[in-house]
């Protein structure tokens, strides 16, 4: 027998390569919206981030650590499986722009068909961070010759600067 899935229960997936604090602007709202939010960090074979799944679901997990309904885990394979693995009945999705709009209505209509009894709930971005975004931190942190962790502040989560900024250094 199938189990039933928790109304209450919602997963936020995506890469997090790295969190920004866009990301968790939605996980603080999710975690008050629902009883408890799961971040799953996804594992995608075809794609190379710049930080492994280990290191993502660390640095995650020390961000979030202070938000006692959410937890972190790492998943491969489809969200709505993991989002089922979960026992939770909702995927909550961020959307910054028309554009992520549009990608992700056809993802959650995808969703549906995959799995009818998950429901995706969206959350539209902050004013504050809808035009954050990892790739464009990725670049501001390869690309800044100076205050580089300054700069960086107002995107990202205190304990993801000096981790981001090594590595983008390749120390
Ligand atoms: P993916 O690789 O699936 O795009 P991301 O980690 O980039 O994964 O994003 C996960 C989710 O968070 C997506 O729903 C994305 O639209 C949303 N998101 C990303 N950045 C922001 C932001 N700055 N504000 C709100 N939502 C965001």
């Amino acid at each position: 027998m199938t189990r039933p899935l928790d109304p209450r229960h919602a997963v936020y997936a995506g890469s997090f390569d790295p969190l920004t604090l866009g990301h968790l602007d939605i996980i603080e709202r999710g975690a008050r919206l629902f009883d408890r939010l799961t971040v799953g960090v996804g594992i995608n074979p075809d794609k190379q981030p710049l930080f492994s799944p280990d290191e993502r679901l660390r640095l995650a997990r020390e961000v979030l650590a202070s938000l006692k309904n959410v937890d972190v885990q790492c998943f491969q394979g489809l969200a709505v499986d993991f989002v089922r693995a979960c026992g939770a009945a909702v995927m909550l999705r961020g959307v910054r722009t028309l554009t992520d709009m549009e990608a992700e209505f056809s993802m959650s209509l995808a969703n549906r068909t995959l799995a009818p009894d998950i429901e995706t709930v969206f959350l539209m971005a902050s004013e504050d961070y809808s035009h954050v975004s990892s790739t464009l931190i990725k670049q501001i942190a390869t690309m800044s010759r100076d205050s580089a962790e300054e700069k960086l502040r107002g995107f990202l989560p205190e304990p993801i600067i000096r981790p981001l900024l090594a590595k983008c250094r390749g120390e």
